[in-house]
């Protein structure tokens, strides 16, 4: 599933072949992707030029004077740049025509994924109660502690909602845990200030390392490729069940926290 670091790597791949560029027509071979594609996109953006394209968690916001397309990759989507003239495959649901002769294809064999429309001056119900970003200024250690007072809640399930903070997902939670020495199933509540702050740094600096890798495996988004971020011998204990800690040996354990595969090390992690 692309996670927060692919989907900011594919923002970055796509906006110097999108921002400035007319759309020019839309072809939708499949119409219903996880929503029905409205019917605003379809009137409201051929014809309009983009002026940006921003992440927001996992979602894209393509910006015209129009309104906003809002682009969700969903399980198994990607977004990529081609010319007009690429054979189309099965699940290659919509085309948008760029002015350039190119097309931004969109590819979802799940059709987990979205396009949807946010009318200018609005915030679509889906972005309304989102938390803050990881990677921007709000995220702090100190907002962690504050919103965790009196939590008893699993600190990685509160890590991983999005109201507290978007685009943690899964294995991020369980690598920044590590690397913080806080073990996923402490009481969100019990979890010092200190120990924030250094969780905080920790979730950022997993991100961060997870979308310059992307960014050196995506470069060119003529002809993408879908390796994730993190490769396999770089995690500490994420998917490493009964293998020996990296840092004391310890076997790494593997329990279920609110519906997920977590993993740590019961000896590093307190
Ligand atoms: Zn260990």
């Amino acid at each position: 599933m692309p996670e927060l670091p692919e989907v900011e790597t594919t923002r970055r791949g796509l906006a110097p072949h999108l921002i400035g560029r007319k759309v020019t027509a839309l072809d939708i071979r499949q119409p219903r992707l996880r929503w029905p594609i409205p019917r605003a996109l379809r009137e409201k953006l051929p014809g309009q030029r983009i002026d940006d394209i921003e992440r927001r968690a996992k979602y894209l916001l393509v910006h015209t004077k129009a309104g906003s397309a809002l682009l969700h990759l969903g399980m198994s989507g990607s977004l990529r740049v081609l010319p007009a003239s690429t054979p189309i495959g099965t699940h290659d649901h919509v085309d948008w025509r760029l002015d350039s002769g190119r097309v931004l294809r969109f590819t979802d064999p799940r059709r987990f994924g979205s396009q949807l429309w946010q009318p200018v001056g609005t915030v679509h119900a889906l972005l309304k109660d989102l938390g803050p970003e990881p990677l921007g200024d709000d995220f702090t250690g100190d907002l962690l502690w504050q919103r965790s007072r009196g939590r008893k809640a699993a600190v990685k399930v509160f890590l991983m909602d999005q109201s507290i903070v978007v685009g943690v997902g899964n294995i991020y939670a369980s690598e920044a845990l590590f690397h913080a020495g806080i073990h996923p199933k402490r009481a969100a509540g019990s979890v010092s200030r200190e120990r924030y702050a250094k969780l905080a740094a920790e979730v950022k600096r997993v991100l961060e390392y997870s979308i310059t890798r992307g960014g050196t495996t995506l470069r060119d988004f003529i002809s993408p490729d879908s390796e994730p971020g993190y490769f396999e011998r770089e995690l500490f204990v994420y998917g490493r069940e009964g293998e020996p800690c990296r840092v004391c040996g310890t076997p790494i354990k593997a329990i279920t926290l609110g519906q997920r595969s977590t993993y740590f090390c019961p000896r590093c992690q307190r």
